[in-house]
């Protein structure tokens, strides 16, 4: 019996992230260009940039989808035409847009595919097929949505539907929010999120007798849907995208592979044991994260969605220690260090494909073959050889300081 499986789609907020994404697995990546996105503050891409993560992408089977989802005014619509007439030219393989005036400028200059972007909160039948009418091909629907009503939308309106399957949440309706613009000045519908719902506010009630609360009320968890995958494939929900453009390297590898490997057991066994499942928690559970929810893929979110706690960005118990550059029997395995690591640490290497590679760095030496006890960031130092190492596999710690 043979299965539908979505493609996975991750984030790439920089070539490197992009290449990272695609070695482990994605089907495909959405990037930002220096204009018209909702990250600002992520790299994003020059158009030489663009340029060299299609071809890397295309040479490689995978798709690159550029985002234009803001929210544009007047001026800001008059350097589109030339940029989307470059997209097309380069054979970006579609935008992600929510503003009306950006689909229309998309559609008189370009026949490139318009994907219709989660900040347009598409949430019903009428509304996908007035996209589609519009030239859509594909709707990434709103957050609000569980997978089952997204299966409907996919049959009676007849386009591609796209679903968030991992990542941080926004808990503005698909991140129509303007908090960020009351309380930092800075706007979220044009790029300039200041996360200002991560905070914590205290509600003041006004009364003697009531005192005031102080709590992270509107902050979100942290999306996790792999054991929804089932419903996913079901549904025939064609693409399952991974939040996060400004995340990390060992963000994009780690999702990437366990979500590609998850739908690949899937497709060739028709169901997931529990003792995979569980190593594919535990991997999802290495990066950084907030507790995790399932929100509304199932049914709808409720107050166990809120996270009520400070937000801590060290909480994550493994650290990307950097990247093989090399790897065979006779030079050893060579790492490029971006965080530092000691003699003794449990290192894990991440294939591409496959089980995770456990060693300890009992013996680390230089370049110059001189024993390290502890290694500096930005250098490169050698340890022996493992076999399934390979270069550009992502290299994390336990414990690392
Ligand atoms: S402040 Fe929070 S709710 Fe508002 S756009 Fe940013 S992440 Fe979303």
């Amino acid at each position: 019996m043979s299965y539908f499986v979505p493609e996975v789609l991750a984030p790439a907020g920089s070539l490197d992230k992009l290449k990272v994404a695609i070695l482990y697995g994605a089907d495909a990546v959405y990037v930002g260009g220096q204009k018209f996105g909702l990250r600002t503050a992520a790299e994003n891409f020059t158009l030489e940039e663009l340029k060299e993560g299609v071809n890397f992408a295309h040479e490689r089977n995978a798709k690159v989808y550029v985002v234009l989802n803001s929210f544009l005014h007047d001026k800001d619509l008059d350097e589109l035409p030339d940029f989307v007439r470059y997209l097309e030219e380069i054979k970006i393989d579609a935008v992600i847009v929510s503003d009306l005036g950006v689909v229309k400028t998309v559609a008189e200059h370009t026949k490139l595919h318009i994907h219709i972007s989660t900040q347009a909160s598409v949430l019903n039948v009428e509304s996908a097929k007035l996209w589609k009418k519009m030239g859509a091909t594909r709707v990434i629907v709103g957050r609000e949505l569980s997978v089952k009503e997204s299966g409907i939308i996919k049959r009676e309106a007849g386009l591609e539907v796209e679903m968030f399957i991992h990542g941080s949440m926004c808990m503005a309706y698909s991140g129509n929010c303007v908090i960020s613009n009351f309380t930092q000045g800075r706007d979220s519908n044009r790029g300039g999120c200041a996360h200002s719902c991560r905070f914590e506010y205290s509600i003041d009630f006004g009364l003697k007798d009531k005192e005031s609360i102080k709590a992270y009320f509107m902050s979100s968890k942290d999306l996790e849907g792999i054991r929804v995958l089932p419903e996913f494939i079901k549904e025939e929900i064609d693409s399952i995208k991974i939040e996060g453009r400004m995340k990390s390297n060992l963000y994009a590898g780690t999702m990437s592979k366990t979500y590609k490997e998850a739908l690949d057991y899937y497709r060739d066994n028709g169901d997931f044991l529990s003792e995979k499942m569980l190593m594919w928690e535990s991997e999802l559970g290495k990066v950084s994260h907030r507790d995790y929810t399932e929100a509304s893929l199932v049914d709808k979110a409720g107050d166990s969605s809120i996270y009520n706690e400070r937000e801590n960005s060290n909480d994550n118990e493994w650290k990307s220690i950097g990247h093989v550059v090399e790897a065979s029997d006779k030079a050893g395995i060579i790492i490029e260090v971006r965080n530092a690591f000691n003699q003794g640490d449990e290192l894990e290497i991440i294939p591409f494909k496959g089980e995770i590679l456990k060693i300890t760095a009992n013996e680390i030496m230089s370049m110059m073959m001189n024993p390290i006890t502890r290694t500096k960031p930005s250098t490169l130092v050698k340890l022996p050889y493992h076999r399934g190492a390979e270069r550009f596999n992502l290299v994390r710690a336990k414990g690392s300081k």
